[in-house]
């Protein structure tokens, strides 16, 4: 089976652009045109408007994670146990959530600014479960998303069934004022195709790695050519290994998603002609699920620590499982109305922190989305080019305290404890994949 991401399909692609050839010469390089990378783009070029600025990418740009994500932007995340208020969490989850709100409102701003259209929908989402019993202390967790200012409401039974046009969902809390929804590969790629003309974009052009010339120089070599600037700028996530730097303190996961045909008028009306929407899981590897302004259903409920790709036939396996999930919640859908699957790779830490670091004399870096970098690889891509152009302000400031990923052990031990950790998380998620 072919893996094709929908949201790439749907958005169609850029004119290409070259591949890197011989010695090239910049101010600035990127090295990621992801969403992050993009987002520094930008920066750098509004900051530097005389400078020459380069991005590579190792394959398209814009077609990375950035396009393959599930498009929640989110301002508010669902707050864990020791987070709720007077809990010792608590002065920490205000920290986090002011720095994701102001990540939302950098999208809404670069959305209106460059003027992209992407589905952008600023109506809130659901944190919802199957099973009520994955939805505790909903009192103090309303409390809590209340007194970092968001908007949150419970629901459950038929007030909840109507709303999602399911009743495979039993309780949910709705948290709104900052969290949104978009279609991710129109978004990312309404930042590619706005980039700015002192910017210049190699596509198909895989770094292997970063060196250090005289006077202050870096080289980055790439398989046919190289590129030399005095600041670099690395926004891989995932891939932060390859450049080099490999004690960020993340390690990377494989997510797989699929996304069915529109619904016919007939199934749509039989859900209840329901208004779009977008479900969380409270667990870390519960289903994340939409249904689409297009009145398509997209389904993510695999998500695993993984080191090399999933092969044709262990993506369709996933398939299959994405197949129960959307039976699940709509048994009238079947694998026949499929019509993408796809995986994406992000990055993630221990802590649930970023790793955000001036790594070296000229060299700065961002990893660590731990699945929220649609905001936050945003809010990054500016800061870092804010450290890097050497700028500060209260929230760069407020995110590099905050970039503390922690401790991972060395390999092999690290991949036996995420392999543990990964089936202890799919235990608990089971009632609601
Ligand atoms: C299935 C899935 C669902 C997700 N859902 C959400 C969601 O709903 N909301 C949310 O906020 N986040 C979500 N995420 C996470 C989100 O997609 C990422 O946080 C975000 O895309 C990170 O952007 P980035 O630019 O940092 O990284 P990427 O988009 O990964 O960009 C890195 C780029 O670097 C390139 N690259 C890699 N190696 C090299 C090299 N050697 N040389 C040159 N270029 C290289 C890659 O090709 C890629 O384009 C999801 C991720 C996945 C996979």
């Amino acid at each position: 089976m072919t893996n094709e991401c929908g949201w790439i399909a749907l958005a169609g692609s850029s004119p290409a652009r070259d591949v890197l050839k011989g010695t090239q010469k910049a101010d600035w390089l990127i090295v990621g045109a992801g969403i992050t990378g993009l987002c520094a783009a930008h920066t750098l070029a509004e900051m530097h408007p005389q400078a020459r600025i380069v991005i590579v990418d190792r394959q398209r740009a814009a077609q990375g994670a950035s396009a393959r994500n599930s498009g929640f932007v989110v301002g508010h995340e669902h707050p864990a146990k020791d987070e709720l208020i007077g809990n010792p969490g608590f002065a920490g989850f205000e920290v986090d959530t002011s720095i994701s709100r102001a990540a939302s409102d950098e999208v809404r701003q670069r959305i209106a600014r460059l003027g992209i259209e992407c589905e952008f929908r600023e109506s809130g989402y659901y944190f919802a479960v199957n099973d009520p019993g994955k939805l505790t202390d909903v009192a103090a967790k309303l409390a809590t998303l209340r007194a970092v200012g968001a908007f949150a409401h419970f629901l459950e039974g038929e007030p909840l069934s109507k709303k999602l046009g399911t009743a495979h969902y039993r309780a949910a809390i709705w948290c709104g004022n900052g969290n949104a929804l978009l279609q991710p590969a129109k978004y990312v790629k309404g930042l590619l195709d706005t980039l700015p003309a002192n910017v210049t974009l190699f596509e198909d052009t895989d770094i292997t790695g970063l060196e250090r010339l005289g006077k202050g120089c870096i080289r980055a070599n790439g398989t046919d050519g190289s590129i030399e600037a005095r600041q670099v700028l690395v926004c891989l996530n995932a891939f932060i290994p390859r450049s080099g730097i490999d004690d960020s303190g993340t390690f990377p996961m494989e997510l797989s998603a699929s996304l069915t045909r529109p619904l016919s008028d007939a199934e749509f009306k039989s859900i209840g002609a329901v208004e779009p929407w977008g479900v969380l899981s409270t667990r870390p590897l519960g289903a994340t699920v939409r249904l689409t302004p297009d009145r398509r259903v997209m389904i993510r409920n695999t998500a695993e620590y993984r080191s090399r790709d999933l092969s044709d036939s262990e993506l369709l396996h996933r398939r299959k499982h994405h197949v129960l999930g959307l039976q699940r919640r709509f048994p009238f859908l079947s694998e026949q109305d499929i019509q993408y699957t796809w995986t994406g790779h992000l990055s993630a830490s221990r802590t649930g922190q970023p790793y955000f670091s001036k790594v070296d004399e000229g060299v700065f870096a961002v990893a660590g989305c731990n699945g929220s970098g649609v905001a936050r690889g945003t809010l990054w891509g500016r800061l870092l080019a804010e450290l890097a152009s050497g700028a500060s302000s209260p929230i760069l400031e407020s995110v590099m305290r905050r970039a503390q990923p922690g401790w991972l052990p060395p390999r092999p031990l690290l991949d036996i404890g995420a392999m543990l950790r990964m089936r202890v998380e799919a235990v608990r998620a089971k009632t609601e994949i």
